[in-house]
């Protein structure tokens, strides 16, 4: 007898299951899908202990006849797609006809299903992917599953789940960013205790953002739309001249390229809408970051990528923002069978996809140019977090039962081109139909003027907070400790971190002469000599010629020793070992590909850290001004090139209303 046989049709389940079915939220998410797929307008989910004793989702949607409901329990058993082709366009959630085989084979579930076509219901009940009693019922229209004791016949696996408020966070996380996915549905959320969200029906996103994060959250959040046709690809400039934005990376270095950015694009476009957070609104990880690609919630390495490119020099690397982002384009332009799960897909054109997400959101965020206040410094991080843990969601309802309707944010249809800056990208630009991208420069909610008496607090005066901020008209007053300078407008109080102002100012001048290949450099008396280590031997070799555009001209000198002759101007010579080596060991770390445009960046953010004057350092009243002037003549004044940020505002209104005077 052969030695290989082909495991039983419950072991291939319960396999299949490991993949699919990690965590309570897994089920919740498939069954969620499978309600979504199923055209279902209301959906609501009950679940007990974090989800690991009872799951349950009811949904009003087709539900399944008599026969189908059987066959769904069958491995790649579905009614979503029929051959190959199919799977080159997909356009349900479901597709791989697993998800319920594999709850079925590592629970106790209960299926009450009802297709309208169809005189009664059924019934199924099957535990550990046994089926264990199949019966007609009357039943209303839609389809119920409840999922007992996930991994109940899996021991191992039920260890591996984590506390029952964790997994119910996961849970939690993940209806609310589906409830806003879907903002035209019904969703609702009870633990044994709680109800942890619900939403009522509402017209547009930004108004389901307000039903579940409220008005604080809202109120950070900037909203993106632009569209692009894919065909515009060919024409795009993927590198291109960034006189606008000397922070921004022009070069792409996503993360892989692929082979196939050459196809033939499919007609149609490439859009993007949602929210991003402005960069003062800071998380620790990557939990609040939500990406739907066609309605599909997905954990995408390069819209991440792109992201982390777009707040780069405005938030720390070490940071994250809060991320609603749908994007939509024609099914053929994206693979979703990469993974079980199916959280991962394959764009067609990565590299298209990656810019314009980064290009997209970045304009936006340079648009707002948001200027820290004291207040909201403080309490960005509270709010952050609302909603997205159970029990700090707002009271279900709140918006609905007042009767208060949102109006979507007048979106003005601007002609604009993508501020590429120079006149090359403009040009090129100007052919294409990318003029007509639409990019909302006022994000905030606005309520129409009859909506009065029922808008709480959202039609305050604030806005302004955000606008282009006038520094130009800043007056010095005097420094704090020599280290922060005070400043008045008629704006209201602000304090400036005279090092990071400093370092900016020289940031975007050293990136300017960069460009411009006329980087001033100074001689050094003597050269000095550097001895390196490997790893910075490496570096150094392949940065060496960009050293020296920067004013850094080093030459080999013995093994790994070099020999430095010049050094950017204002860099002081104590400090040029310190800065090469800190930028050789930094750009070493770097887990991406080197590119031109980064590495010119990191000189540029290192030649600025260590030549702009320091703290504890006292400045005359006309080095003040003289540093204020050139901070507001930057393009990015509000943010240092660290991401830190460069001023504090405290607005005449927060004044008067400190001083109770409103
Ligand atoms: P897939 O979603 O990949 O097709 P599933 O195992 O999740 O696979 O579901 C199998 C089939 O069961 C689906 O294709 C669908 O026809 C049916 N089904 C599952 N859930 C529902 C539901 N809530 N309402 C109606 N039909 C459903
Ligand atoms: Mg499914």
């Amino acid at each position: 007898m052969g030695r290989i046989h082909v495991l039983s049709e419950q072991v291939a389940n319960k396999i299949a299951a490991g993949e699919v079915v990690e965590r309570p939220a897994s089920v919740v998410k498939e069954l969620l899908e499978n309600s979504l797929d199923a055209g279902a307008t209301r959906i609501r989910i009950n679940v007990e202990a974090g989800g690991r004793r009872f799951i349950q989702v009811t949904d009003n949607g087709s539900g399944m006849l008599h026969d189908d409901a059987l066959l769904a329990f069958e491995r790649h058993a579905t009614s979503k797609i029929r051959n190959t082709d199919d799977l080159l366009s997909i356009v349900t959630l479901g597709f791989r006809g697993e998800a319920l085989p594999s709850i079925a084979s590592v629970s106790r579930l209960h299926l009450e299903t009802h297709a309208p076509e169809e005189e009664g219901g059924t019934v199924i009940d099957i535990a550990g992917g046994r089926i264990l009693n199949v019966q007609e019922a009357g039943l209303p229209a839609g389809t119920s599953i409840t999922v007992r004791d996930l991994f109940f016949n899996t021991p191992a696996r039920r260890k591996f789940l984590r506390s029952e408020s964790t997994e119910l966070s996961h849970i939690a996380s993940l209806v609310t960013h589906y409830s806003l996915a879907h903002p035209d549905k019904h969703f609702e959320l009870h633990s044994a205790v709680n109800a942890l969200l619900v939403v009522a029906p509402v017209a547009s996103h930004s108004e389901r953002m307000y039903q579940v994060f409220g008005k604080e959250t809202l109120d950070q959040m900037l909203a993106v739309v632009a569209a692009v046709p894919f065909a515009a690809q060919h024409v795009w400039p993927r590198t291109r001249p960034n006189d606008a934005d000397p922070a921004a990376p022009a070069e792409s270095n996503a993360p892989e390229s692929n082979p196939d950015d050459d196809r033939e694009p499919s007609p149609g476009e490439l859009k993007l809408h949602g929210f991003v957070s402005r960069p003062e609104l800071q998380k620790l990880n990557r939990n609040s970051i939500y990406v739907f690609v066609n309605g599909r919630l997905v954990r995408d390495r390069l819209v991440q990528h792109a992201l982390t490119d777009a707040y780069r020099n405005m938030m720390p690397p070490t940071v994250y923002p809060v991320v609603l982002l749908f994007l939509e384009m024609p099914y053929t332009e994206v693979d979703a069978n990469v993974h079980p799960s199916k959280t991962e897909v394959r764009f067609r054109h990565q590299t298209f996809v990656h810019d314009f997400v980064r290009d997209t959101v970045r304009t936006a965020l340079m648009k707002a140019r948001p200027v820290p206040q004291f207040v909201a410094e403080i309490t960005a991080h509270a709010t952050a977090s609302r909603g997205l843990t159970p029990g700090a969601m707002p009271p279900p309802n709140a918006a609905t039962e007042s009767g208060f309707a949102l109006q979507a944010p007048a979106v003005p249809v601007r002609n604009e081109t993508l501020p590429f800056g120079g006149a090359i990208a403009v040009e090129a630009n100007a052919a294409l139909p990318l003029a007509s991208v639409e990019y909302p420069l006022a994000p905030r909610i606005s309520l129409p003027e009859s909506n009065g008496g029922c808008a709480p607090a959202l039609d305050d005066a604030e806005g302004e907070a955000y606008e282009r901020p006038p520094l130009e008209t800043l007056r010095p007053l005097g420094q704090v400790r020599d280290s922060f300078i005070l400043a008045v407008n008629a704006d209201g109080l602000w304090i400036i971190d005279q090092h990071v102002a400093h370092e900016r100012v020289l940031f975007e001048r050293v990136l300017r002469q960069r460009r411009a290949r006329q980087v001033e450099t100074q001689r050094l008396l003597m050269p000095l000599i550097l001895e390196l280590s490997p790893a910075q031997q490496a570096v150094f070799g392949e940065i060496s010629d960009e050293l020296r555009l920067n004013g850094f001209e080093a030459e080999p000198f013995g093994t790994r020793t070099i020999a430095v002759k010049t050094a950017p101007a204002g860099v002081e010579g104590s400090q040029i070992e310190r800065m090469l080596c800190e930028l050789l060991d930094q750009l070493h770390r770097e887990e991406q590909a080197l590119n031109l445009e980064m590495i010119s960046t990191r000189i540029a953010a290192s030649i600025a850290c260590h030549a702009a004057i320091k703290v504890n350092m006292p400045l005359e009243q006309n080095k003040m001004e003289w540093l204020l002037k050139e901070l507001a003549a930057t393009e990015c004044p509000m943010s240092c090139p660290h991401g830190r940020p460069v001023v504090l505002r405290y607005s005449l209104r927060d004044i008067q209303r400190a001083f109770k005077r409103i």
